[in-house]
């Protein structure tokens, strides 16, 4: 793996974002972390083999996006009626029958997003492992950079768990195995997100193209 950051045609720069301090910036050791020699806030850091990690993390979030929609998320027992419920259908039938926004929330927190942003850290992330860039990887790492912060999977399954403390009273609600990997793909989007310093990303692109 090529040091970080690589310096392109002279020195390398890099500005505390707290105390505005200007640094030299040098090739890091994998798993080490630059401070600002004033106020001691990380400057950059080089977390150890973030492009590995970062794609390993995104393939395993759209393995478990599969198991997510293909099993239950939950079932319900209530007199002597069994129901099963599965994410996609339920969005499909929220939007068909009189809930269409709530639907088109559904779909955009368990299919799109995850599936967006998995998918683009593997375009961007997957072929700078070998030192290339994917045509366009740079707009799809802003967009990815833009959306960020509206990458919030966590609070549907928040929003699930208050239903289900409504449900519980009228209904027997157990667990089914879409609502476990739903927890794992969860973990496993925010590590893909945390496992690269946006500077180092920036740098790699730049480094890859030139
Ligand atoms: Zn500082």
């Amino acid at each position: 793996m090529h040091p970080w950051p690589k310096p392109l045609g002279g020195p390398h720069r890099s500005v505390c974002h707290f105390c505005d301090t200007l640094h030299v910036a040098e090739p890091l050791p994998e798993g080490t972390a630059a401070r600002c020699v004033c106020c001691g806030a990380v400057l950059y850091q080089n977390r150890p083999a973030s492009l590995v990690r970062v794609t390993a993390f995104s393939t395993t979030s759209l393995i478990l996006m599969v198991v997510v929609h293909s099993f239950p998320f939950l079932v319900m027992d209530a007199a002597s009626i069994r129901t099963t419920l599965n994410l996609s259908s339920a969005a499909g039938a929220l939007i068909h029958r009189g809930s269409p926004i709530l639907g088109v929330v559904l779909a955009l927190l368990t299919i799109v997003t995850p599936l967006s942003v998995a998918g683009g850290m593997i375009y961007v992330c997957g072929p700078l492992l070998f030192g290339r860039t994917a045509p366009g990887a740079v707009h799809v790492a802003k967009w990815l950079n833009k959306t960020e912060p509206w990458n919030m999977i966590e609070v549907f399954l928040l929003a699930v768990l208050v239903s289900l403390l409504k449900l519980s009273k009228v209904a027997d609600v157990h667990f089914g195995m879409g609502f476990w990997a739903f927890g794992l793909l969860m973990f496993c989007m925010a590590a893909a997100v945390a496992g690269i310093d946006r500077n180092e990303l920036w740098d790699r692109l730049e480094v890859a193209k030139s």
